[in-house]
């Protein structure tokens, strides 16, 4: 049923967004894949996409600081592949730090990248889904759109934000054939993810598996890292008929983390 659809999804040149984008290539889906990187690596990941699944895929080198060229690449997507049906924002990046030496330039970098970026893009996409009466939008916020951790202010007051943009934009296309979601991701193995664990085994004197278990996964119940294919698997449902229902909702996979 997503068969000639076309995706955009921000922050895919690897993690999350990178099997976003794969999962939706392997249902037909076109995609414009975007995010930063190696250009040899990031050419390779779009070729790939391409042979494996047969279908359009176009790279981006929209900086998600920057709304102009955000609006760039969902007009360079209709011209390029007809229409943006599907619109992943995804692009993230974290920095941990107590509130009063948060560096300010981190702060501005993180609400402009996890959460201005995602207004810019809806702001540019929506007239076009609204004109065919067909569009899924889907932010991947976080746990951290539900619940908060000590050091992170930037990123959750971002993700808190994203989860008010998702429900405000989905009362506003409610009746236009567009569901706006969030998806709420608890601790999923990524680059993000793997890089803090030297750190942090150098700083707490513990093994990589004791990292895992007693820092990372401390709030997880199940212990068990969320898989990028579920992720993905999710952002796949919510573009299916049977989802057409769920909309403005924020939305968690993380192993029973907000539970609690
Ligand atoms: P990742 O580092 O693997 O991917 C981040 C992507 O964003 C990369 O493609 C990177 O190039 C891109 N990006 C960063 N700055 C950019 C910029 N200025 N312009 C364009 N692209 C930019 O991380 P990930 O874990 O896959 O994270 C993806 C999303 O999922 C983020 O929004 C993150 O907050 C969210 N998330 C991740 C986890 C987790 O545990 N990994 C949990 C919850 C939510």
């Amino acid at each position: 049923m997503l068969k000639g659809k076309t995706a955009v999804v921000t922050g895919s040149t690897s993690g999350i967004g990178l099997g976003c984008a794969r999962a939706f290539a392997a249902e037909g889906v076109n995609v414009v894949i975007n995010g930063l990187g190696d250009a040899g690596e990031i050419e390779a990941t779009r070729a790939a996409i391409e042979t494996d699944f047969g279908v359009r895929c176009i790279y981006s080198p929209a900086n998600m600081l920057n709304g102009e060229e955000i609006a760039g690449m969902i007009e360079m997507a209709e011209k390029e592949l007809g229409s943006v049906d599907i619109l992943v924002n995804n692009a993230g990046i974290q920095h941990v730090s107590p509130v009063e030496d948060f560096p300010i330039n981190k702060w501005d970098a993180i609400i402009a990248i996890n959460l201005s970026s995602a207004f810019h893009a809806i702001r540019a996409a929506v007239p076009g889904m609204k004109k065919r009466g067909w569009g899924r939008i889907i932010n991947t916020a976080s746990a951290h759109a539900l619940v908060a951790s000590p050091y992170k202010s930037a990123y959750v007051a971002a993700k808190h934000g994203i989860a008010g943009l998702t429900k405000t934009v989905a009362l506003e296309v409610a009746e236009s054939g567009i569901t706006v979601n969030a998806i709420c991701p608890g601790y999923v193995w990524t680059p993000l993810v793997e890089a803090q664990i030297p750190d942090t085994m150098k700083a707490r004197n513990m093994t990589e598996e004791e990292v895992k278990r007693d820092v990372l996964l401390k709030a997880q119940p199940t212990k068990k890292f969320v898989s990028i294919e579920q992720v993905a698997g999710y952002a796949v449902f919510l573009c299916s008929d049977t989802a057409s229902s769920i909309t403005g909702s924020i939305l968690p996979i993380d192993g029973g983390w907000t539970a609690q």
